[in-house]
C-alpha cells in the first residue's frame, strides 16, 4: 500500500498525505504546512528523510502554527495529488498556508535540522497577508507594547527575549510556548534602547521575566540557547500545557496485503521489470508533466522511438509503442498534452493486440523494503537493453539510445540530484563514445561510478549491496590484474558479457500476466 511504502509512518509526528485527507490537512488547516514531496524510491529523499522526521521531533510544539506533512509521489493513487501541485523532481518542500494555497511557496532544500526551522519562520513572516490563525505574532515588541501588556493580556509571565536581528531564537521559543497557557514570549532586539537599559541587558541573547508594575528578573539558565530558554519556561509556576495539536484523519488505503515476494536468479534479467519501468515512466513519471513542448517534446519523441526501435518485448507491447511512436512523430503541433499521449498509450486507436499491461510486478528489481530498489533499478537496466538491443541490431548513430537516456533522464527523472550527476557524466565524456558497443560499455562503466558513489548509502538495499558489477562469481574473465597486482577490467571479456547478459534472447518472462 502507498502508506507502507513510504518512507514515513504514523508515529513521525508527519501527516501523511493522501487523494482523501490532502484538501482538508491543507485548504482548511489553520496551521501553515509544510510539505514535502518525495518519490520513495529517490535516494536523495531516503538520504532526507531522517533529517525530516528529526525536523518533526524538534518542532513538534509548533503543531498549531505549523504542522509538516509528507505525501510519496511515487504511489500511484497519490499521482494526481503531486501533478496539481505540479511537482516536478523529488525532494520538494513546500509551505502552505491557510485558505492560500496558491502560491505555495518552495521552501529551499537544506540538509540540516536548524536552517530548515530558519527557512520556515522566514515563510511564516514573510506570509502576513495570509496569517495562519494559530500564529503567535512573531515579531519584535517595543517598550510601548510591554508598557500596557498586562492591561490586555491575561497570563501571569512575560518572557523577553533580548537578541539581535539575526537571531532566531525569540520566534523560536514563541513557537515552543505555544501550547502552553500562563506565558507569553515576545523577543526585543539590542536596538531596543529602552527596555535594554531598563533591564540593564548586557548580554544577547538572554531572557528576563517582567511582570506587572515592572518589575523583572533574569530567567537563570546553564546555556543561553533555545532549548534551554524553552524547558524553563515551560515549568514556571502556573504554566501548563493546554492546546492540542489540531488532528486530522489519515486514510490509510485499507487493502495494506503487501506483494508477495518472487523468488527470481540474480543474475538474470526479468521482462516483468522492464514493462513495469515503462508502466511507472509512460504513466507516473511523464505524467507530471501536463504538456510537452521544446525541448521536453524532442526528448519525449526520441525515448519513444528509441523504444519502439530497440525494445525487445512481447509483440502486444511493441505494436503499442510502435503505435505511440507513429503518432507522436507525425504530430507537428510543437505542443502535445499528457491527456493526448496518455489517449493513444492507452490504444484509443483501438490497434488490435497492442497495450501495456498496467501496473508494476517487480522481479530482479524487487527490494527488501517497498523503498528499495524497484523504479531506478528498472530505468538501468532498460537502457542497458536498448544499448545491447541497439548494438545487435545495426542501429546507424551510436548514439542513438545514450542521448535518449540523457535527454530523458534530464528532463523527466523525477530524482533531480540523480539527473544532475548523470547530465555531468554525459558531459564529461559522451563524445568518446563512437561505436554501438563502446555505447554499451559507456553505460556499464557510468553505472559503476555511480554504485561505487552510493555504496554505504541509506539508499542502499543492505540485501542488495552496491558493488563493481558485474562480480567474479558472474565472470570471472572480466576482472584481472595489471602488473602491480591492481584490479583492472578485461574490456575485451566485458563487452561480450554484457551483450549476452543483456540480450533480448537472455530475459526471463516468468511472472508476466
Ligand atoms: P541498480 O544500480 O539500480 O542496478 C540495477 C541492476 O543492474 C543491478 O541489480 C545489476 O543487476 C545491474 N547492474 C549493476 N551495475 C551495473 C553496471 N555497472 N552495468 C550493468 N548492469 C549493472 N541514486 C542515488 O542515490 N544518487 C544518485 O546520484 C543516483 N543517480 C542515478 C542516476 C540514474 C541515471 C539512475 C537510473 C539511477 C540513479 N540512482 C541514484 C539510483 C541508483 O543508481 C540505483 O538505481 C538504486 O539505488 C537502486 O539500486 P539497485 O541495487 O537496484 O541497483
Amino acid at each position: 500500500s502507498a502508506a507502507e511504502a513510504g518512507l514515513y509512518t504514523a508515529s513521525d509526528q508527519i501527516l501523511l498525505l493522501s487523494p482523501g485527507n490532502v484538501e482538508a490537512a491543507l485548504i482548511n488547516s489553520t496551521a501553515a504546512m509544510v510539505v514535502e514531496f518525495y518519490a520513495s524510491w529517490c535516494g536523495h529523499c531516503i538520504a532526507f528523510s531522517p533529517v525530516y522526521k528529526s525536523l518533526a521531533r524538534d518542532i513538534k510544539e509548533w503543531k498549531p502554527a505549523v504542522n509538516l506533512a509528507a505525501i510519496d509521489c511515487a504511489a500511484e493513487d497519490n499521482r494526481k495529488v503531486c501533478t496539481n501541485y505540479r511537482i516536478r523532481g523529488y525532494p520538494t518542500i513546500k509551505v502552505a498556508n491557510s485558505e492560500n494555497i496558491i502560491p505555495f511557496l518552495i521552501l529551499d532544500f537544506s540538509r540540516d535540522v536548524r536552517s530548515l526551522r530558519h527557512k520556515i519562520i522566514d515563510k511564516l513572516e514573510s506570509h502576513v497577508e495570509a496569517w495562519p490563525p494559530a500564529c503567535p505574532p512573531l515579531e519584535p515588541t517595543s517598550q510601548a507594547e510591554i508598557d500596557i501588556f498586562f492591561e490586555t493580556n491575561n497570563v501571569q509571565h512575560l518572557a523577553l527575549i533580548f537578541e539581535d536581528a539575526k537571531s532566531y531564537i525569540g520566534r523560536e521559543v514563541t513557537l515552543d510556548l505555544l501550547q502552553f497557557e500562563n506565558v507569553a514570549v515576545r523577543r526585543v532586539l539590542n536596538t531596543e534602547a529602552g527596555l535594554v537599559t531598563k533591564l540593564g541587558v548586557t548580554e544577547f541573547p538572554s531572557c528576563y521575566l517582567y511582570y506587572p508594575g515592572g518589575n523583572f528578573t533574569r530567567l537563570p539558565v546553564n546555556i543561553e540557547a533555545r532549548t534551554f530558554y524553552s524547558y524553563a519556561l515551560q515549568r514556571l509556576p502556573g504554566v501548563v500545557r493546554s492546546g492540542r495539536p489540531p488532528s486530522f484523519t489519515t486514510f490509510f488505503h485499507i487493502n495494506t496485503t503487501e506483494e508477495p515476494w518472487r523468488p527470481f536468479n540474480k543474475s538474470r534479467v526479468y521482462m516483468s521489470d522492464l514493462e513495469s519501468t515503462l508502466h511507472y515512466s509512460l504513466r507516473v513519471e511523464l505524467a507530471a508533466q501536463p504538456v510537452f513542448k521544446g525541448e521536453a517534446l524532442r526528448s519525449l519523441k526520441k525515448y519513444i522511438s528509441v523504444l519502439a526501435k530497440y525494445f525487445p518485448g512481447r509483440p502486444v507491447v511493441m505494436n503499442l509503442l510502435k503505435s505511440v511512436n507513429s503518432w507522436l512523430q507525425n504530430e507537428t503541433s510543437g505542443q502535445i498534452s499528457y491527456e493526448a499521449f496518455k489517449d493513444i498509450l492507452e490504444n484509443s486507436a483501438q490497434i488490435p493486440n497492442a497495450a501495456l499491461p498496467e501496473g508494476v510486478r517487480w522481479v530482479g528489481c524487487q527490494g527488501s523494503q517497498p523503498h528499495f530498489r524497484r523504479y531506478p533499478c528498472g530505468v538501468w537496466t532498460l537502457f542497458h537493453v536498448l544499448t545491447v538491443q541497439a548494438n545487435s541490431t545495426g542501429g546507424s548513430d551510436p548514439l542513438e539510445v545514450l542521448s535518449a537516456m540523457r535527454n530523458y533522464v534530464q528532463n523527466f527523472f523525477g530524482c533531480r540530484p540523480c539527473a544532475e550527476h548523470f547530465e555531468n557524466m554525459a558531459m564529461e565524456s559522451l563524445m568518446e563514445v563512437n561505436s554501438l558497443s563502446s555505447a554499451v560499455l559507456w553505460l556499464w562503466s557510468r553505472h559503476n561510478r555511480v554504485n561505487n558513489r552510493l555504496a554505504g548509502a541509506l539508499s542502499e538495499d543492505p540485501k542488495f549491496p552496491k558493488i563493481q558489477w558485474p562480480s567474479p562469481e558472474m565472470c570471472s574473465a572480466c576482472h584481472t590484474v595489471k602488473e602491480n597486482g591492481e584490479h583492472r577490467w578485461n574490456r575485451e571479456q566485458v563487452l561480450p558479457f554484457l551483450l549476452s547478459y543483456f540480450s533480448s534472447s537472455s530475459i526471463l518472462t516468468d511472472y508476466l500476466e
